[in-house]
C-alpha cells in the first residue's frame, strides 16, 4: 500500500512494529523506548511530509502497569488540577485523564503534558470535568468509555475506508440539497465527490408537516448504504435532529462533529423524542437511535485538519452560532476543489462566542444562509439591542411584572444570563426546561466560548455559576417563580411550541403588568410567530378541552440577539473571507430571502451566485 510505504520510508529502521489506521489517525506504534522519547521531530515530520494525522504509541505489553502509572501522574500533575478520574484504554496504550483544571495538566507551553507523556509512555488524552454538574455530559463518556472494544473495531474499520486507496467512481463533484433549500429547517445536503459521498447535516423541520418534517430522501441520488460519512455543523434540530433515524435505519458509518455539539445534540435529541411521544406524530425514531449516533460520533476540535473519506479531508471553524457550531470546510481531492459550508453562523461578536472564522487558504464554493438576507435583515447595533432588553426588563421589574423569555435551551438562553450578569441584573432570574442542564454542557467547554468569556471564567466570574439564576424542577419550583415578582424566567421552548413555557403563558398571559419577550427567530407556522404577528386569542388544550386565552401581557421583540449574521454581517463575511470563492450557493432562508440575497452577492462581489430549491442539483467541477 502506497501511503504506509511513504510512512516507513519517514522512520528510522526498524522503529515501526505496527500501523493501525484509526479513524482519522494512522497510529504507529513502536517497540523502541528510546525512539519513543525523541520522537517528536520524525513525526512533525511525517505530519507535513503525508498531511495526515499521525500518532505515535508504545506497544501495549511494554507499558508499565496502571497502579505506576497512577503513581506517576499524582507525582507530576499539582493538586491544583483537581483530577477526579483515570481511564485506562490498554487495547490502544491510551490513558484518559479527568481534570477540573486541564490546563495545570497540559502545564506551561504544554511542557507538564510532555513530560507526563515520555515518563508513563501510554498516551495521555485530557478530559475537562464541567464546573456545573451536567447528567448528560457524564453519560455520554461513561458510555465512550465502555463501549471501548466496539469504538476499537469501528475506529479500526472507519480507517481502513479512509486510508486504503479507493478506485474513481464519477467524474465529478456536485451536491443535491435533500432539505433547507429555499428554506429554513430541515438542513440537508448530499456532496458527491470522484469517491465519495457524504451528507452535511441532517436535520428536522420543527415547524413543518407531514412528510415536510425530514429531509427528502426518498430520491434516487440517495442512498443509505453509499453514504461514506455525515458531517453535523452543530447542535440546533434543523441541522441534526434526524441523525438517529439514519442510525435506526441501517447507516452504520461515521459521524463528525465537535464534543460540545456532540453533547447538545444527545441532550436536544432526546428531548425531541420525548416531545414526539407527547404529540400525536409517529416518533420518528427511539433513544436507540441516538446512543448509535453518540457510539459512531467521532470529534474534532477547530482548525484540526483529518482525512474522513479517500479524497475529502474536513476542517473545521468556530462558527459564532452557537456552543461548538461549526463552519465546514473540506478539501477534495487534494487541492482538486475546495467547499465552504458556512451555516448556521455569526459573523459578530457576543458576549458568548467570537466571530466566525475567516482566514480560509482556500475556498472555491461557498455556501451560505440567508436566514437573515433580505433589506429588511438589518439589525441594529449590539449594544443597543442590549439597552433595548434591559430597559424593557427594568421597566417590568418597576412594574412588579414577570418577564417571560421563550428561548431555546441551548446559546440564547445562556446570551441573555450573560447580558443580566454584565447589566448588574439583581433580581431573581427563573431557568426552566432543559436550560439548566445546558449550562452544565457550557461549563464543560470553556475553551469553545470566546477569548473574553475564557478570560472571565479562568477568573473565577463563571456567569453560569452566579447565584442570580435559579433552577425550576418541578411544579412547585414553578409556583415559588411565579409568588416571586418581579422576576425573569427564562424557558423552552422557544418558539412556543411545547414545553414548559406554556405553563408560564397560561399563567402570566392576562395581566398587563407582565412582558413576554421575544429574543430569537419564530418560524412560520409556530405559536411564537402568530402572537408576533398580533394574535391575542389564544386557544390551549386542558384536560381534553380547548379554553381560551386572552393575551394582555405585553409582547416584545427584540431584534439584534440573534445568533446568525444580520444581512451586513453575511456580506461583510463574504467580503473578508481571505480566500475569494467562484461561486455562492445560498440556502437555508425562505424563499424570497436566498432569492435577494444571492441576487445582492452577484452585485457586490460579481461572484456567481445561486439559491436552488430542494432537489436541485449543482456541479461544482
Ligand atoms: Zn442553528
Amino acid at each position: 500500500m502506497e501511503l504506509l510505504e511513504k510512512l516507513k520510508d519517514l522512520f528510522p529502521k526498524n522503529t515501526i512494529s505496527k500501523v493501525e489506521l484509526e479513524g482519522c489517525e494512522i497510529v504507529v506504534y513502536t517497540r523502541n523506548l528510546e525512539f519513543f522519547k525523541n520522537s517528536e521531530e520524525t513525526i512533525r515530520n511525517a505530519v507535513t511530509t503525508l498531511k495526515k494525522r499521525i500518532e505515535l504509541r508504545i506497544e501495549k505489553d511494554l507499558l508499565p502497569s496502571e497502579t505506576e502509572v497512577q503513581q506517576k501522574i499524582n507525582e507530576l500533575i499539582p493538586a491544583e488540577a483537581e483530577i477526579t478520574k483515570i481511564y485506562f484504554e490498554p487495547e490502544r496504550s491510551v490513558v484518559i485523564i479527568a481534570s477540573k483544571k486541564p490546563g495545570l495538566v497540559i502545564g506551561k507551553g504544554g511542557e507538564t503534558f510532555r513530560k507526563l507523556k515520555k515518563e508513563i509512555l501510554w498516551s495521555p488524552k485530557i478530559e475537562r470535568v464541567p464546573s456545573l454538574k451536567s447528567e448528560i455530559v457524564e453519560s455520554i463518556r461513561k458510555m465512550m468509555h465502555s463501549e471501548l472494544k466496539f469504538r476499537k473495531k469501528f475506529l479500526n474499520k472507519v480507517g481502513e475506508k479512509i486510508f486504503l486507496s479507493k478506485p474513481i467512481e464519477r467524474n465529478w463533484i456536485r451536491i443535491i440539497g435533500l432539505g433547507g433549500f429555499s428554506q429554513v429547517g430541515r438542513s440537508c445536503l448530499l456532496l458527491e465527490t470522484p469517491k465519495s459521498k457524504v451528507l452535511l447535516d441532517c436535520g428536522i423541520n420543527v415547524g413543518g408537516k407531514n412528510n415536510e418534517v425530514y429531509p427528502i430522501l426518498n430520491t434516487k441520488e440517495f442512498d443509505l448504504n453509499e453514504i461514506d460519512a455525515v458531517i453535523i455543523s452543530h447542535a440546533h434540530l434543523d441541522h441534526c435532529g434526524f441523525l438517529p433515524y439514519l442510525y435506526e435505519h441501517g447507516y452504520d458509518g461515521p459521524t463528525y462533529m465537535t464534543v460540545p455539539t456532540l453533547d447538545l445534540f444527545a441532550l436536544l435529541a432526546l428531548d425531541y423524542i420525548d416531545v414526539m411521544q407527547k404529540s400525536v406524530n409517529f416518533p420518528l425514531y427511539t433513544a436507540k437511535g441516538v446512543k448509535e449516533a453518540i457510539k459512531h460520533t467521532i470529534s474534532l476540535e477547530y482548525g484540526e485538519v483529518s482525512d474522513i473519506t479517500n479524497d475529502i479531508r474536513l476542517t473545521f471553524q468556530n462558527a459564532g452560532h452557537i456552543l461548538g457550531s461549526a463552519l465546514i470546510h473540506l478539501n477534495i481531492g487534494e487541492g482538486l476543489h475546495n467547499i465552504l459550508y458556512a451555516l448556521d453562523q455569526k459573523f459578530g461578536k457576543t458576549y458568548l462566542l467570537d466571530p466566525a472564522f475567516i482566514d480560509f487558504q482556500r475556498v472555491e464554493t461557498l455556501i451560505i444562509e440567508a436566514t437573515y438576507g433580505s433589506k429588511k435583515d438589518v439589525m441594529p447595533p449590539r449594544h443597543e439591542v442590549e439597552k433595548q432588553f434591559m430597559q424593557i426588563v427594568n421597566e417590568t421589574m418597576q412594574r412588579n411584572g414577570i418577564v417571560l423569555i421563550p428561548s431555546f435551551s441551548v446559546e440564547r438562553a445562556q446570551e441573555v444570563m450573560a447580558i443580566l450578569v454584565e447589566n448588574n441584573f439583581d433580581y431573581p432570574v427563573f431557568l426552566d426546561g432543559m436550560i439548566w442542564d445546558a449550562n452544565g454542557i457550557f461549563s464543560a467547554y470553556p475553551e469553545y466560548l470566546s477569548k473574553s468569556m475564557q478570560r472571565k471564567i479562568f477568573k473565577g466570574e463563571d456567569p453560569f455559576l452566579n447565584p442570580l439564576f435559579k433552577r425550576i424542577a418541578s411544579k412547585q419550583d414553578r409556583e415559588k417563580a411565579w409568588e416571586s415578582r418581579p422576576c425573569v424566567i427564562i424557558s423552552t421552548s422557544g418558539m412556543l411550541m411545547g414545553g414548559p413555557v406554556l405553563e408560564h403563558l397560561k399563567k402570566l398571559a392576562e395581566d398587563e403588568n407582565n412582558t413576554l419577550i421575544f429574543v430569537g427567530y419564530q418560524a412560520e407556522g409556530t405559536m411564537g410567530r402568530r402572537i408576533q404577528k398580533g394574535w391575542r386569542e389564544i386557544p390551549f388544550e386542558e384536560n381534553g378541552k380547548t379554553i381560551t386565552l386572552n393575551l394582555k401581557m405585553r409582547v416584545e421583540t427584540v431584534e439584534g440577539l440573534s445568533g446568525h449574521s444580520d444581512r451586513r454581517q453575511l456580506l461583510a463575511f463574504i467580503g473578508k473571507l481571505k480566500a475569494k470563492p467562484n461561486k455562492v450557493i445560498v440556502m437555508h432562508g425562505e424563499s424570497k430571502k436566498v432569492q435577494e440575497f444571492s441576487k445582492t452577492v452577484e452585485r457586490v462581489f460579481r461572484i456567481e451566485s445561486v439559491a436552488p430549491k430542494n432537489l436541485e442539483a449543482i456541479r461544482l467541477k
